[in-house]
C-alpha cells in the first residue's frame, strides 16, 4: 500500500475529500476498540468528531460508546438513521458504532455524509446468530471504500472465529431476537468448522449449506 493510501486509511487529512470506512465482524472480534482507535487518532489531529449509535444499545451508558474492555467516548443514541444526518453537522468524522442495528436509511445516510466530505467509520456484525448477513451491513460493505474485517479467538479450537454462536441455554421467548443485546454471556465467537460442529449438535442441520 503506498504511503498515500496510508494516509488516508488513518486519516489525518478529512478536509477535502469524505469516504465511508466499515469495520467488522463476530462479537468479541473487537470492532468497538479498533472503532475507537480511529477516531481518537482523529481526535489527536484536531478534527471535529461525532459519533453515534442506535438508541436500542443502551447497555452500559446513554452517552458513551464503550468497548468491552471499558474505553469510552461520548456519542449521541438515536433512534433513527435520519437523526444521524440531523446531528452530524460542523464535524470531518463520523463513527457509528452497532450499525446493524440501524434502519437500511443508514445507507444513503453515510452516503450522504462522505459525498459532503465527511470520513465515515462505521463499526457492526456482519452477520447474525445464524450467520446470515446483518441489516444494512452487506449494502454498505458494497458501498465503502474501505473494508476491515476483524475476527476474534475461536472458543473451542482457538483459531480466528467469524461467528457469532449463541449458546443452546437462551430461553424459548428471546429466540427469535437476530441478536440479544447485552447479553454477552448468551454468545461464544466460534471459526467455521466449530461453528457447523454446534448447529450440528443442536439439529439445526437446515442452517448448514452442505
Ligand atoms: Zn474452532
Amino acid at each position: 500500500m503506498s504511503i498515500t493510501n496510508l494516509r488516508k486509511m488513518f486519516l489525518e487529512n478529512a478536509k477535502h475529500s469524505g469516504w465511508i470506512e466499515v469495520i467488522c465482524g463476530s462479537m468479541f472480534s473487537g470492532k468497538t476498540e479498533e472503532l475507537i482507535r480511529r477516531l481518537k487518532r482523529a481526535n489527536f489531529a484536531h478534527q471535529r468528531v461525532q459519533i453515534f449509535k442506535p438508541a436500542i444499545d443502551v447497555r452500559y451508558s446513554e452517552e458513551n460508546v464503550v468497548s468491552h474492555d471499558k474505553t469510552a467516548i461520548q456519542s449521541i443514541a438515536v433512534d433513527s438513521s435520519q437523526n444521524v444526518l440531523l446531528y452530524a453537522t460542523d464535524v470531518d468524522v463520523v463513527g457509528i458504532d452497532e450499525v446493524q442495528f440501524f434502519d437500511e436509511g443508514i445507507v444513503d445516510v453515510c452516503t450522504i455524509l462522505a459525498n459532503r466530505g465527511i470520513r465515515v467509520i462505521c463499526a457492526g456484525l456482519d452477520m447474525d446468530y445464524l450467520a446470515k448477513p446483518f441489516g444494512p451491513v452487506p449494502a454498505l460493505l458494497a458501498k465503502a471504500e474501505f473494508v476491515t474485517k476483524v475476527h476474534a479467538i475461536c472458543v473451542r479450537c482457538g483459531q480466528p472465529a467469524q461467528y457469532s454462536h449463541r449458546l443452546p441455554s437462551i430461553t424459548d421467548a428471546n429466540k427469535d431476537k437476530q441478536v440479544l443485546l447485552g447479553e454477552q454471556d448468551k454468545y461464544e465467537p466460534l471459526c467455521r468448522h466449530c461453528f457447523n460442529q454446534a448447529l450440528k449438535a443442536e439439529g439445526r442441520k437446515e442452517d448448514i449449506l452442505e
